[in-house]
C-alpha cells in the first residue's frame, strides 16, 4: 500500500466544502482511505471559539488553579471552563484535564486544540466525526477516516488516532481466525481506523506543513469479519472507575 498526502489545500474556512477541495487536488478510487485531521473538519464546521465564548466557573477556577500551581504557571481558567463544556464527563482534574467528549472519545483537553488556527484562541473537535465521516465518504466517493493527534497511557509520544470513519469497518475481527499452529484466535480485535489513521498522521504531520489530509491507497480490509466499535463503554472499561476513584480520593484529601 501507498499512503501520500494531498497537497495544495488552502487554509480551510467556516463553511468550506472540504470534499471538494479535496477532490480538486487528487483524483480518488473508490476504495482509497482518504484520512482528515480533524483540525480542517472543525475548522470547516465553524469550530473555532475564544476565551471569552467561556466566562469561568468556580469549578473551572478551581481546576486551572491547581493544575497552574503543580505546573508552575498560571492557566486560563477560561480553557479549562472550555474543556468542561466540550466534555460528558472529567476522568481526571490533575495533573491534566482527561476528559470523554460527547461522541466517546477520551483524550486530554477533550481535544481542543490551540495551535495552527489563524483568526480564534482554539478549535474544538467536531461535534460528530462520524457524521463529519460520513459526509466527506458521500462528498468524495471514497472511504474516510477523520483523525486527531492523541495521547495514551504507558508510553511518551503522540500518534494519529480515529475520531470518526465512513465506508469501512472501524475494527477487523480475528476471533475465529487461526494462528500459524492452527490455535484459534479468541480475543484480537484489530483496530484498523487507528492504524490506518497513525501511517496518516506520520506524513501529515504536526507543525506548519499544511498537509491535513492523506490517502491510503492499495490497502484492502478484505473479506473479514469487521466491527464497528472503537470507544470503550462505560459498562466496559477497567480503567475509567480507577481513574474516577483516584479523582475522588484526590477531592477528599
Ligand atoms: P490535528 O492532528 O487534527 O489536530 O491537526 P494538526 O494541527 O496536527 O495539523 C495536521 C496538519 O494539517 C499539519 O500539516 C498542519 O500544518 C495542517 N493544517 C492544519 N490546518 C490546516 C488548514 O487549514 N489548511 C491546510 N492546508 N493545512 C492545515
Ligand atoms: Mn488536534
Ligand atoms: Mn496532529
Amino acid at each position: 500500500m501507498e499512503v501520500f498526502t494531498v497537497d495544495g489545500l488552502p487554509e480551510i474556512r467556516p463553511g468550506d466544502d472540504i470534499a471538494s477541495l479535496i477532490a480538486e487536488q487528487v483524483s480518488l478510487r473508490e476504495d482509497d482511505v482518504v484520512c482528515v485531521a480533524s483540525t480542517i473538519v472543525s475548522k470547516a464546521e465553524g469550530r473555532q471559539a475564544n476565551l471569552t465564548d467561556f466566562p469561568a466557573t468556580e469549578r473551572a477556577e478551581e481546576i486551572a488553579e491547581r493544575i497552574g500551581e503543580a505546573a508552575g504557571e498560571t492557566k486560563d481558567p477560561r480553557f479549562a471552563q472550555a474543556v468542561l463544556e466540550e466534555s460528558e464527563e472529567l476522568l481526571l482534574e490533575f495533573p491534566m484535564m482527561l476528559a470523554v467528549t460527547r461522541f466517546g472519545h477520551i483524550t486530554v483537553n477533550a481535544g481542543i486544540d490551540r495551535s495552527n488556527i489563524p483568526d480564534a484562541d482554539l478549535l474544538l473537535l467536531p461535534e460528530d466525526p462520524t457524521q463529519s465521516a460520513k459526509e466527506l465518504h458521500d462528498g468524495l466517493g471514497a472511504r474516510v477516516v477523520v483523525t486527531d493527534t492523541s495521547g495514551r497511557p504507558f508510553r511518551y509520544g503522540q500518534r494519529g488516532v480515529a475520531l470518526g470513519w465512513a465506508g469501512l469497518p472501524a475494527a477487523r475481527d480475528w476471533r475465529g481466525e487461526y494462528d500459524r499452529n492452527g490455535k484459534e484466535l479468541t480475543a484480537t480485535v484489530q483496530a484498523v481506523v487507528d492504524e490506518l489513521a497513525a501511517a496518516s498522521n506520520l506524513v501529515t504531520g504536526e507543525g506548519g506543513g499544511g498537509t491535513p489530509v492523506a490517502v491510503v491507497r492499495d490497502w484492502e480490509f478484505g473479506n473479514h469479519e469487521g466491527s464497528d466499535e472503537l470507544f470503550r463503554t462505560k459498562e466496559d472499561d477497567l480503567i475509567r472507575p480507577a481513574l474516577r476513584a483516584w479523582t475522588d480520593a484526590q477531592h477528599d484529601r
